[in-house]
């Protein structure tokens, strides 16, 4: 479609005024609601819009165009609501996994349970030190990812989470995520992560095919998965989000598919989608290189994209950034917080920080974190002053990922730099070829372009 089809449809025979302006308020007020009371919301707008579409005065609009007006408003409103939000986000790297997946080159280690509680005394060493530097700071987000999480030791999520409460200022209500695997995940350790404050889980389903996985040396079953769910229903974590991968070894469209509608049926209220990336050095680029695997081509790749981006859009989903979809109300606030030019603090084996115009991050090796921190050390090993040139390069890149796209007099006023002068040759090509357009003061990447928008943002750098 166009991006100005929307445009074209006259708003006020869409939906009457004082409709949108109840849904407007309606979403403003859905931010500060418990998990019931969204229950309840959702179902008021779907009977709304059943209500809307069988008005037979309306009857000459259709289903996907009122949806995608809808879905228009949402993006907005979901990202200019997180714009606001200047409140610091804290992440935790836990370095741990069952086994290492042959496509991974996060740092992660296979260990046992000492090294489990050496790391574990090195990180509470860590989190003292920031003690004093970080009084003034008021946080708002927690991040527990890696690696692997849930195969830390019971008790460990717990311990931890008093450790930073006592630690860190934080105010307002807390987003306060973990990452988990489906072949970890018990019943205890959700109950520990609700008694930590756990609030929202994000589980690493990527494919519900487990022969499509154990090809790219990732063991987990159906069961595992299903076992997860049913467990986090029970527990009553209703703010869910998942991980997908597309572009696996022998991963057909059907399998894409299944494991979204999978996902939908399960009421998952957050999906982040990413395609499998060859890095050097791990046992599947070797394997791509000797021929045993051929790796799918890009045009498989983008129709996978392309076809979950629709489903989700036809199930209520927003995708607010390139690879992030959520149901509106449910997108990840400590991920805005990277995209946004928000600082946060990053603790443990491979953290990265941004605080106060400073970018840095800690030592990749588990033993050398550990050494350092028993030396009274921060274990950073990367320190650099962000200058305004970079942050132009990252506001540019990151903001273009966003569905909103980037705020051409913001950007001027910001940088002292008119991108439509500066980068006038390379706008006019990108428009001209669709990649590109502007809308309301607001440079974006055409919806149909998002899976490149890489390529599309390096024009413009
Ligand atoms: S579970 Fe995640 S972090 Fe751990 S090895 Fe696999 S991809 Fe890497």
């Amino acid at each position: 479609m166009k991006n100005n089809d929307v445009e074209q449809v006259d708003k006020e025979q869409l939906i009457p005024n004082q409709e949108i302006e109840n849904k407007k308020s309606d979403f403003d007020n859905n931010t500060s609601q418990n998990p019931n009371e969204t229950h309840q919301q959702e179902d008021t707008e779907k009977k709304e819009e059943k209500r809307f579409l069988s008005n037979k005065k309306f009857k000459k609009f259709d289903k996907a165009r009122y949806r995608e007006q809808k879905c228009r408003e949402w993006e907005i409103k979901i990202v200019n609501q997180n714009m606001k939000d200047d409140k610091l986000g804290l992440y935790i790297h836990i370095p741990f996994c069952d086994r290492k997946c042959d496509y991974c080159d996060f740092v992660s280690y296979s260990m046992d349970e000492n090294a489990q509680h050496d790391f574990q005394q090195a990180l509470f060493k860590e989190i003292d030190m920031y003690r004093t530097q970080c009084e003034k700071m008021v946080f708002n987000s927690i991040y527990i990812g890696g690696g692997t999480p849930s195969v830390m030791y019971e008790g460990f999520i717990y311990e931890l989470a008093r450790k930073v409460y006592s630690t860190f200022h934080f105010e307002g209500d807390i987003e306060f995520t973990i990452e988990v695997n489906p072949n970890s995940v018990t019943y205890d350790k959700l109950l520990e992560y609700l008694r930590a404050g756990v609030n929202r889980v994000s589980v690493g389903v990527q494919c519900i095919d487990s022969k499509i996985l154990k090809n790219v040396g990732r063991f987990q079953t159906i069961e595992n998965i299903d076992n997860t769910f049913d467990l986090l229903k029970k527990m009553g974590f209703i703010n869910t989000s998942a991980d997908v991968m597309i572009g696996l070894p022998n991963q057909s469209l059907d399998a894409v598919k299944d494991t979204i509608n999978y996902l939908i049926d399960k009421n998952v209220k957050h999906i982040s989608v990413y395609t499998l990336q060859l890095e050097e050095n791990t046992p599947l680029y070797k394997n791509v290189k000797m021929g045993k695997i051929k790796p799918l081509g890009d045009e498989a790749c983008i129709k996978m994209y392309n076809t979950v981006t629709k489903m989700l859009k036809e199930n209520g989903f927003i995708r607010y950034e390139v690879s992030n979809f959520a149901i509106p109300t449910y997108e990840s606030r400590h991920n805005f917080k990277y995209w946004k030019d928000v600082d946060y603090l990053g603790l443990g084996v491979s953290a990265h920080s941004f605080l106060e115009n400073y970018r840095f991050s800690n030592t990749c090796r588990l033993d050398e974190y550990i050494d350092m921190l028993n030396n009274g050390q921060f274990p950073i090993v990367n320190k650099e002053f962000i200058r305004d040139s970079e942050r132009r390069t990252e506001y540019i890149m990151l903001s273009l990922r966003l569905a909103t796209g980037l705020n051409l007099e913001k950007f001027r006023k910001r940088f002292k730099e008119d991108l439509l002068k500066t980068r006038a040759k390379q706008i006019h090509d990108l428009i001209k070829n669709g990649y590109l357009y502007i809308e309301d003061g607001f440079l974006k990447i055409a919806p149909q372009h998002f899976y490149v928008s890489n390529r599309i943002i390096l024009e413009l750098l």
